[in-house]
């Protein structure tokens, strides 16, 4: 008769989760839009952070409500370089890889920049995590469905797109990144969660390359037409950042979500079009909206994506909730923080 074998091994059990209670948590891009709102969410936590930034479109700004707490340590590096990749995650029991260059308008003038600046800085932070034997939490993007079917199911393969068109370099670094997220984990035997971001909006959000809640937010508060592109058919879902930060954590302490890809964002679908009429509605802005052809902005053959909408089954089913703040409540927030009038951000003591 076979008796079962007692398994004995010396090999550290991989963690449950990428996050524990009281760990020391890296952020890179840590000083930016999301990665400050991630910050803070992980300092109310009860986590330790260093905030990692080459702040190339991020800010030390960002971070002015939480800039003395005790629980924050910030460096400004960049995690494209390897020895700071490395030093960051061997001072870490967590690393959540966030840093990246972002914006339809970079993409559109550098997509040869943006590519290979994504796709470094996941190498070298994948790599450190792995020798460093700490979870990883990867914030990839949308934009690896490209054109897929809506809702776009995290089951379906990835599109980044015709190589000779530009908009895909960016989703070709992200897809690849993701690859390399789950091939680094699975070797070093550490929980890996990455996470497809779709459009987040709030407070700190500049309107600087893309991005258009912010630009709209401007033009009106501004009095200057609201620049819609293409015919205004195209549809996006947002998101509260606040809330896009808490799933975030939420995932990141999930043990379901290890080894799993998870959208999140919001799945209320709205037009551009009608998106710009919302603005000027809550603005009570007289601002025309202003149909600019796709040609005027963008390179030839850079495309729009006509529709994006996640399915977020999987992210309700690991987490319980999915983003759900209304719109009408973001813009309203937004367009008190354009004019001046946005309550500060409440400051976290040590006890939070
Ligand atoms: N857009 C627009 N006017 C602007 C900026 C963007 O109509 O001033 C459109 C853009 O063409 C796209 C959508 O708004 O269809 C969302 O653009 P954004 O750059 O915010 O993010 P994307 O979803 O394209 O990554």
């Amino acid at each position: 008769m076979l008796l079962p074998m007692p398994v004995r091994s010396s090999a550290p059990l991989p963690a449950p989760a990428v996050l524990a209670p009281g760990m020391r948590v890296a952020v890179t891009g840590g000083a930016g839009f999301i990665g400050s709102h991630v910050v803070e969410e992980l300092l109310r936590r009860g986590h330790r952070v260093h905030a990692v930034d080459d702040l190339s479109s991020g800010s030390l700004a960002n971070l002015a409500a939480v800039a003395a707490h005790p629980r924050l340590a910030v460096t400004v590096a960049s995690v494209a370089d390897a020895r700071a990749a490395a030093a960051v995650c061997d001072a870490a029991d967590a690393v959540l890889h966030l840093a990246g260059v972002v914006g339809v308008r970079r993409l559109a003038d550098d997509p040869l920049g943006v590519m290979q600046a994504n796709q470094r800085s996941a190498e070298h932070v994948f790599a450190a995590a792995a020798a460093a034997r700490i979870g990883v939490l990867f914030t990839s993007s949308s934009e690896v469905y490209g054109r897929a079917r809506v809702p776009f199911d995290e089951g379906e393969p990835v599109q980044p797109g015709v190589p000779t068109g530009s908009r895909g370099s960016y989703a070709c670094a992200k897809a690849y990144a993701e690859w390399l997220a789950f091939g680094h984990a699975a070797r070093a035997g550490a929980p890996v969660v990455v996470a497809r971001l779709f459009n987040t909006v709030g407070p700190r959000q500049t309107g600087d390359h893309g991005m258009v809640l912010p630009r709209f937010v401007q033009q009106a508060v501004a009095g200057l037409p609201l620049t819609v592109y293409g015919d205004g058919r195209q549809t996006r879902c947002f998101a509260h950042v606040a809330e896009v930060a808490s799933a975030l954590l939420d995932l990141a302490a999930a043990p379901a979500a290890v080894g799993r890809i998870v959208n999140v964002g919001s799945d209320v679908e709205i037009s551009v079009r009608a998106l710009a009429e919302l603005v000027r509605a809550r603005a009570a802005s007289r601002s025309p909206i202003a149909v600019t052809p796709l040609a005027a902005v963008f390179p030839p053959g850079f495309e729009d994506v006509p529709r994006r909408l996640p399915s977020l089954a999987r992210l309700r089913a690991m987490v319980g909730w999915a983003p759900s703040r209304s719109l009408s409540a973001i813009v309203d927030e937004l367009l008190a923080e354009a004019r001046g009038a946005a309550p500060a951000a409440p400051a976290l003591t040590a006890s939070e």
